[in-house]
């Protein structure tokens, strides 16, 4: 069974890190939307609109497995550095710029105006990386300051809020969120 991931629909590199969230808060459990090869290739069938540069969906294995997980604890660390007011680390950058390396697209223009890509690459699991490490570029060159982590307890996700006041990252932590500070305030005897 496919698992839903809660925060979906920021960017392809927030949606590969939130592909691994906890269910159940701080005593929770960790699920892996992207637990195998099968749910990997779902995965992006979900996003064929964005992922659409890389061509259609193809067959995808450990080693593309491996590969964009590999790509998730990156973008991951990264997200965390920036959150935290730190340096990117040298390996996060480095696993980064690897993936984007691994195909080159060329832009071609057709007569009837629509475009087309002329990849290096043949393989449409590793254009995807490509994709998603070029897109956790942009994020991070272009909008890291806006990315937040969310602030509920027990929860990894990280989002760009809508309103400048949201800290978390859904209705479900938010509501997690205010039971846990009303419990605390409980407990001091407030
Ligand atoms: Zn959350």
């Amino acid at each position: 069974m496919t698992q839903q991931q809660p925060v979906t629909g920021q960017c392809l590199a927030l949606d590969l890190v939130n592909s691994a969230y906890i269910v159940g808060g701080t005593r929770g459990r960790l699920v892996d939307s992207i637990g195998s090869p099968e749910l990997l290739q779902d995965w992006c069938a979900q996003r064929v609109d964005q992922l659409a540069p890389a061509g259609q969906p193809g067959k995808l294995g450990d080693e593309d497995l491996n590969r964009v997980r590999e790509l998730r604890a990156a973008i991951r660390g990264a997200l965390e550095a920036v959150v935290n007011d730190h340096l990117v680390g040298p390996d996060d950058v480095q696993t980064l710029s690897d993936n984007v390396a691994l195909a080159h697209r060329r832009v071609v223009l057709t007569s009837d105006l629509t475009i087309r890509y002329e990849w290096s690459e043949p393989d449409f699991g590793t254009r995807a990386s490509m994709l998603i490490a070029e897109d956790a570029i942009s994020l991070l060159a272009e909008r890291a300051a806006g990315v937040h982590a969310c602030e509920a307890p027990g929860c990894i996700m990280y989002f760009i809020p809508t309103t400048e006041r949201r800290c978390w990252c859904s209705t479900t932590c938010g509501n997690r969120a205010r039971v846990a500070r009303h419990q605390r305030r409980m407990d001091n005897g407030d």
